[in-house]
């Protein structure tokens, strides 16, 4: 019986769940859960064909980047992830793809910017965009110096706020306090990359509206004073 088993079954899913959602194509995509309690995370091993994947599959890393517990490699990925966790105290799971309108973003080296009510509901401004790493990065730890710029980014940016980034030339990263809420982000952010795409396409020129409106609808759905959706009894 292997160790961990509520974070393998609910990395397991979440990584399943990547190809339905339309943001994955071949086997650019993955996810991470971590425990912060036992200081590991799971993630996806590399390479493996998401519908073969098992709980049981799934790699254990603690957060110096040993492997833990598994068999097979982890995703090559992996210390984005690390880097990302130990960077945001407040995330559970990081999610990555290659979504297409994201990237055509992330490879135009253009931010996403809040063009509409959308993007606010879960943006609480334009999408980042990191800068190019060095060749003396891209040489040493690449996957680590890829988790510093998106950290390096984020230093007047809060991540609870912003839960997603555009890594420049590569594509996003997002992330949120369970693996549902992370891939709900990185959905959220193909489909605002979508919306913002078609809207410069009809008006180059378009800025983002007023404050009051995007703060309307940041704060409907996030912090103490959000109104959205049911009460909670
Ligand atoms: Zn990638």
């Amino acid at each position: 019986m292997k160790r961990y088993s509520d974070i393998r079954e609910e990395c397991c899913a979440a990584n399943k769940s990547l190809p339905s959602s339309g943001l994955v194509d071949l086997t650019f995509g993955n996810v991470s859960l971590c425990d912060r309690q036992a200081g590991v995370f799971a993630i996806k091993p590399s390479g493996v064909d998401y519908t073969a994947l098992t709980p049981d599959d799934m790699v254990i890393v603690d957060f110096d980047g040993k492997v833990v517990e598994g068999s097979l490699n982890p995703s090559s990925d992996t210390p984005t992830h690390r880097r990302l966790f130990l960077a945001f105290p407040d995330i559970r799971s990081v999610v990555h793809t290659h979504s297409r309108k994201a990237v055509a973003f992330a490879q135009a080296a253009r931010e996403i910017p809040l063009l509409g009510t959308t993007h606010a509901d879960y943006f609480r401004g334009p999408i980042p965009l990191t800068r190019a790493l060095t060749p003396e990065e891209i040489n040493s730890a690449y996957e680590w110096e890829t988790g510093n710029i998106i950290v390096e980014r984020f230093a007047n940016l809060n991540p609870n706020d912003i839960p997603a980034v555009l890594v420049r030339n590569h594509g996003p990263f997002a992330w949120g306090p369970s693996t549902a809420k992370a891939v709900e982000n990185a959905l959220a952010l193909e489909i605002v990359a979508d919306m913002a795409f078609h809207a410069l396409t009809l008006a180059p020129n378009a800025v983002s509206p007023a404050l009051a409106l995007t703060e309307k609808h940041f704060l409907r759905k996030h912090g103490s004073s959000a109104t959205y959706g049911q009460k909670q009894s």
